[in-house]
């Protein structure tokens, strides 16, 4: 169905602080975000606190935290719904004196015994209607229901699922003020949406059977309806609704494990919507491109795979300086940082080296460390594999010969190492490995010129000096200092 291309489109994002900001929710911010800057409308920021004991400052504070850290902005709000309580129990009471609502004053006991009893008899476990049409005292304590119209046939368009009807006989007179007078869910929701004049209500499918209980409630206030677009599930590997047993949910976790937001929200738009075969979008194109009539009805499945290459992609194509903060974030205080590393260039110079090979912030951190930091921590395994009394004499080799070297450049570092390779009849990969574990601490790491490079002279030539001492230590000690070190694993 198209929308206006004009600036009329108001949606809204509306959660219930109850928790982080976890990925199905982003999701749903991000899909309202992209549709009200694609047609230049406005994005509503709600939050849903009514329930208050759910609800907390800090669960506020980390949706806020979430959205601005993935850069989806609001044009309007948060409005708090703990805020407008007045204004729920203005519009209840103008049901009631219309007749559209009733008070209650049914005993616990009573509706859980009728629950029961239709329980018993195979029927919905409805409320019975009893106070209907009774008078009940305003004085004595009430809740007020809505009177939903019986026998009607409650059809919408749901922009993504298609045409959904519902028939109002299986729904419930839901209360929509309680006995201490704060508002339900379903009532809340539409007072807002009609008050912040909402025109497209964009969220999960959990919500889908809330509509039809919402709908009447807007014809009751003569208020237009919204369109309505419930976004399919996002699964889990195993095909069941995405939860903590799949892993980490929360986008902040996210950030924590390394990943950059515009990795996150390129992977959370991919759940839902396509754009021909296009994987990778910037911000812009994804403004431009984005729309409700290319979001499929089947579930998606959340690939954490697919997520770490996307975050590849972004960390390799940053640019350096734009890394090095966030580099400086993953990284633990330097304890005696190297020389160079007071230099603002030297970590730019590590950052782009290193992001081609990090899948991220963290791993790029682990690969950074040893360029930035005094001592590195060797891995106890490369150790004993690759510093050996045979590869100590190769490390010699290669340290009288570096030492000879007047310019420390890719080039001299080249012809010394076919120096050594000649005399010695080995080839590259033989002499960088032990070399690499001697600069880096590490089996893994850049080209072996490029970490002499960003190491520099002075640090890899102690190094290397140090790890021909070490290669010569017996096994037995290494034993001993793997034993006693556990921490000398990073
Ligand atoms: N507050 C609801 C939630 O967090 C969303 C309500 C709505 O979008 O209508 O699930």
């Amino acid at each position: 169905m198209p929308l206006p291309k004009d600036s009329s489109i108001r949606v809204r994002f509306a959660p219930s602080p109850t928790g982080h900001l976890h990925l199905g929710g982003a999701r749903t911010a991000l899909f309202n975000f992209l549709l009200a800057r694609h047609y230049k409308g406005t994005l509503v920021l709600r939050i849903e606190d009514t329930d208050r004991e759910r609800s907390t400052q800090e669960s506020i504070a980390a949706i806020l935290d979430g959205l601005s850290w993935l850069d989806l902005g609001w044009d309007e709000g948060p409005f708090y719904q703990t805020k407008r309580l007045d204004r729920y129990r203005e519009l209840g009471h103008h049901l009631l004196e219309k007749g559209l609502a009733y008070r209650c004053d049914c005993t616990q006991e009573r509706l859980e015994s009728r629950r029961e009893e239709a329980l018993k008899k195979g029927l919905p476990p409805r409320y019975d209607g009893r106070c209907r049409e009774r008078s009940v005292d305003p004085s004595s304590p009430h809740v007020i229901r809505f009177r939903t119209p019986e026998n009607l046939a409650i059809v919408f368009d749901d922009l993504i699922r298609g045409t959904l009807s519902f028939d109002s006989g299986v729904l419930d007179d839901l209360i929509i003020l309680r006995t201490d007078g704060m508002p339900t869910y379903n009532f809340a929701v539409v007072v807002d949406d009609i008050d912040m004049k909402i025109t497209h209500v964009i969220r999960g499918d959990d919500h889908i059977n809330n509509t039809p209980r919402q709908i009447p409630i807007f014809q009751a206030l003569e208020a237009p309806l919204p369109d309505f677009a419930h976004l399919p599930m996002i699964y889990g590997p195993d095909r069941t609704r995405l939860s903590k047993r799949h892993g980490a949910t929360s986008v902040m976790a996210y950030r924590d494990m390394g990943f950059l937001p515009q990795a996150l929200v390129n992977y959370l738009v991919r759940l839902g919507w396509s754009h021909k075969d296009q994987e990778i979008f910037s911000r812009e194109e994804l403004v431009s491109y984005f729309d409700l009539d290319h979001v499929g009805s089947s579930p998606s499945v959340f690939n954490p795979e697919k997520l770490l290459w996307l975050n590849a992609h972004y960390l390799k194509n940053s640019p350096g300086e734009e890394l090095v903060p966030l580099l400086r974030e993953q990284l633990p205080p330097l304890t005696v940082p190297l020389p160079q590393s007071q230099d603002p260039a030297h970590w730019i110079r590590v950052a782009d080296e290193l992001k081609g090979r990090s899948k991220t912030l963290v791993e790029l951190a682990q690969f950074a460390h040893p360029f930035l930091e005094h001592s590195r921590t060797i891995d106890p395994e490369a150790r004993k594999k690759i510093l050996t009394p045979e590869n100590g004499g190769v490390l010699e080799q290669i340290s009288l010969a570096l030492r000879s070297l007047s310019q420390w450049t890719g080039e001299s570092l080249r012809n010394a190492f076919s120096q050594v390779g000649e005399a010695l009849h080995l080839k590259l990969g033989e002499l960088a490995q032990p070399v690499r574990v001697a600069v880096t601490g590490r089996t893994v790491s850049p080209g072996i010129f490029e970490v002499l490079l960003l190491a520099g002279r002075e640090v890899s030539l102690a190094r290397i000096d140090e790890a021909v001492r070490l290669s010569q230590e017996p096994v037995s000690d290494i034993q001993e200092s793997r034993n006693g070190k556990e921490d000398l694993h990073d």
